[in-house]
């Protein structure tokens, strides 16, 4: 399946589609619906998770929905990866990292 990646709605559609929900839902349960960043730390984050592209959809839509591209993270640790809470404090960030739509993962 070609993933069109490159407008902002057209990324809005991908998290949208049935593929990516099946797959995110795949990827989920092959973590255990665990976040895999607070696991290495020892913890056990179950909540408000959400699935992160390694190779980040936008510059790697070949690998949008491969499954091994992709893990799960809680909210917290997803918006760490993409500088989310630093973005309105630190103008060193604003071009790097911050896609909101990214929310939709
Ligand atoms: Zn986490």
């Amino acid at each position: 399946m070609k993933v069109d990646v490159s407008t902002r709605e057209s990324r809005r559609e991908f998290y949208l589609s049935k593929s990516w929900r099946q797959l995110r839902l795949k990827a989920m349960s092959r973590d255990h619906f665990e976040c895999v960043w607070c696991r290495d730390e020892g913890k056990v984050t179950t909540d408000n998770l959400e699935v992160d592209h390694i190779k980040e959809l936008e510059y790697y839509p070949e690998f949008a929905l491969d499954i091994d591209n992709l893990r799960t993270l809680c909210k917290e640790c997803h918006n760490k990866r993409h500088h989310r809470f630093q973005f309105r404090k630190s103008s060193k960030l604003q071009n790097k990292n911050f896609r909101s739509d990214e929310w939709w993962g």
